[in-house]
């Protein structure tokens, strides 16, 4: 017999969320309720964004449940690194076709495992029937005043990014037939692509040193785009420092095509920007990332976005970032 809808919630998500290793003492009333309860410590801002993953257009349609589950929250996790926030409470709404246990187990086991290393708690969500599509809602906390804003890139500030460049939209040329890769390249970069790792400890350790920041989602180029737009800035990036990956280094080499680092996608990298007054507090903490940390271009006064290759040429980055009413 198919499972109600009550029933499903309980069984995949309820239980789970009650069991967490960490009781959540801010939490007054969790999932149950029309609405969960939460107290917001002194001094504190709540940090709010909302992610959808909709089937066929943000993930392959035969991608494994235990990515989608992964990958839904790691999203929502990558905007709170963006923010300087620390995770907290995530709401789920999940819109399926049928309540199929054995998806419901892969993606819940990796949402909430995911959900714990992070000590993030789910308070609630929706469920409902339809084609696939999965929305986190999550709220996290930063100190009064220290959000990082796109709005905060100044002439004269470093830019860095975290991680590598252009594995995932590598991963996705290869599923989509464009692109040859050896077994071991492959599992690397559908690594990168199904199950991205959020820079958290990035995000946390970079409170009060760089100026903007911003997640990268839709390439460098447009995601270092809104920095400067809203910002009222303009940037020189040096291609040669980007961080790439041999795979994606190769693909570079190969056809000159620097589209994969620039606009290819799905990167959840961090890219902030350090006012030159806090690069030693910068390099101070760069051990707690986690990750590789580079430095990969300068903000100016003058708008726009230029890129410079080793022989000094410039290069346009064409249209950049996917869209989805385009
Ligand atoms: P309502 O009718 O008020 O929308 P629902 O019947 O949709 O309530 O949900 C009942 C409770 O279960 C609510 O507390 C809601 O937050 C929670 N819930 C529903 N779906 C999920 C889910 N996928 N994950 C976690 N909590 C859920
Ligand atoms: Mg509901």
């Amino acid at each position: 017999m198919p499972l109600s809808e009550f029933k499903l919630i309980e069984r995949y998500f309820t239980q789970r969320a009650s069991t967490s290793q960490n009781p959540d003492k801010d939490i007054v009333l969790g999932i149950g309720d029309d609405a969960a309860l939460l107290k917001i410590p002194d001094g504190m801002e709540l940090a709010v964004s909302v992610d959808t993953l909709v089937a066929g257009v943000h993930f392959p349609l035969d991608t494994r449940p235990h990515d989608i589950g992964h990958k839904a929250l790691a999203v929502s996790l990558s905007d709170m690194a963006a923010m300087g926030a620390e995770p907290r409470w995530v709401t789920l709404a999940l819109t399926l076709p049928q309540a199929d246990e054995s998806w419901l187990q892969g993606f819940s086991e990796d949402f909430f495992t995911l959900a714990e290393r992070y000590n993030v708690h789910l308070i609630g969500g929706d469920t409902t029937r339809g084609p696939l599509s999965i929305t986190v809602q999550i709220q996290g906390l930063v100190p009064a005043g220290q959000g990082f804003r796109r709005a905060a890139a100044c002439p004269g500030d470093h830019i860095y990014v975290t991680g590598e460049l252009g594995d995932a939209a590598l991963a996705l040329r290869a599923l989509q037939g464009t692109a040859k890769l050896s077994a071991e390249q492959a599992t690397h970069l559908l690594t990168r692509l199904n199950r991205p790792e959020p820079r958290i400890a990035a995000g946390l350790a970079l409170r009060s040193i760089a100026h903007a920041a911003i997640d990268v989602s839709d390439g460098l180029a447009a995601d270092l785009g809104h920095i400067l737009s809203a910002s009222g800035v303009g940037a020189t990036l040096d291609l040669t420092q980007l961080p790439l990956s041999a795979s994606v280094a190769a693909a570079v080499a190969e056809a000159g095509d620097w589209h994969l680092p620039l606009s290819g996608g799905d990167d959840y990298e961090l890219c902030f920007t350090v006012p030159e007054k806090n690069q030693a507090k910068l390099f101070a903490v760069l051990r707690q990332f986690n990750c590789r940390c580079t430095h990969i271009g300068i903000i100016e006064k003058a708008l726009g976005l230029r890129c410079k290759l080793a022989d000094g040429e410039s290069f346009v980055p064409g249209v950049s970032g996917y869209q989805h009413f385009v």
